[in-house]
């Protein structure tokens, strides 16, 4: 199958990134979100990156138009009808992308594949919920998509060869490198990631020291080229509880809790640099 018409579901950070990835590999693309609002967010988000490539010369004036020509916005899920391939970038949370595949799977023609880039929840348990689950699977791309080479591709334990064999070469074509993983709570990048995230959040809470210091210690003394708590307000610190949730829950390991902070901040609406506060202060 050739996928020449995708959908992004999820206007947000990731969503915007995809469909500004899959614009440039030629593909057109619907990129939707609840509100037209979002939708718009997200283009003026891929218009500014792209904006900045051109001032950068790595793309023409006329590159970037024909690029934003290839996407349009969506507001209407029944928009999935005439696609091939929907990648869903919505909250992680399991109830809304369950809800947003069953509706999925009803709309699209029964070539399409359905993939999530879920960070860390279950393929198979999103899978279930559809007629289709050897066309689903987890394409999980890393923030901000535009920069970053690596997608995680996850395979159910239903997802068909051809399936999977047909997202590493969507991948290849959107400029990415795909490396395969097995359906696992957190799959390898935030079952790594995510507990050391969390534990740099303990030695705020317990007083060890300031982001600042643990964000430097990290940097100078392990080469990091962020720190762990620089990257957790970039991640989204509402996701990154998510994750911790899905590690605790799936693993009933006590050494996966989210730690009492990040709860805190989430609840106090410091969600990292998308809400302008997190654990620093952005403009
Ligand atoms: P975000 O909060 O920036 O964006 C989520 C978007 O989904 C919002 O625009 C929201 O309006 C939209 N949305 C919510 N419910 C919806 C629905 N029912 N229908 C359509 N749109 C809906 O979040 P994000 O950081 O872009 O994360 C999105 C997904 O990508 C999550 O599953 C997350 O785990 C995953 N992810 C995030 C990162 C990261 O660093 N932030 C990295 C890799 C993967």
């Amino acid at each position: 199958m050739n996928v020449s018409k995708l959908m992004v579901v999820g206007a947000g950070q990731m969503g915007s990134g995809i469909a500004q990835v899959a614009a440039q590999a030629g593909l057109k693309v619907l990129l939707h979100d609840t509100q037209r609002e979002f939708a718009e967010r997200g283009l003026g988000t891929i218009s500014k990156n792209l904006a900045r490539s051109v001032e950068k010369q790595k793309i023409s004036a006329d590159d970037k138009e024909l690029i934003l020509s290839r996407i349009s916005l969506s507001t209407d899920l029944a928009d999935a009808k005439e696609v091939d391939f929907v990648i869903e970038a919505v909250t992680e949370n399991m109830a809304i992308k369950t809800e947003i595949f069953r509706q999925l799977d009803e709309i699209c023609p029964p070539h399409a594949v359905l993939a999530s880039n879920t960070s860390s929840l279950p393929i198979t348990e999103i899978a279930a919920v559809t007629r289709r689950p050897e066309k689903v699977i987890g394409m999980h791309f890393m923030n901000p998509v535009p920069v970053m080479k690596l997608v995680e591709v996850i395979r159910g334990l239903q997802t068909a060869d051809e399936v999977y064999l047909l997202v590493e070469a969507l991948a290849k074509q959107m400029g990415k490198v795909p490396v395969s993983v097995n359906d696992f709570p957190g799959f390898v990048s935030n079952r790594v990631l995510m507990p050391m995230i969390n534990e740099a959040i303990y030695c705020v809470y317990e007083g060890v020291a300031s982001p600042e210091a643990i964000d430097e210690v990290m940097k100078l003394g392990m080469n990091h080229p962020m720190g762990p708590l620089t990257l957790a307000d970039f991640i989204g610190l509402d996701t990154c509880l998510y994750i911790m949730e899905v590690l605790y829950e799936g693993f009933g390991d006590s050494k996966y809790r989210p730690c009492p902070l990040l709860r805190k901040y989430v609840k106090a609406g410091w969600l990292g640099k998308k809400s302008g506060r997190g654990f620093y202060v952005y403009e």
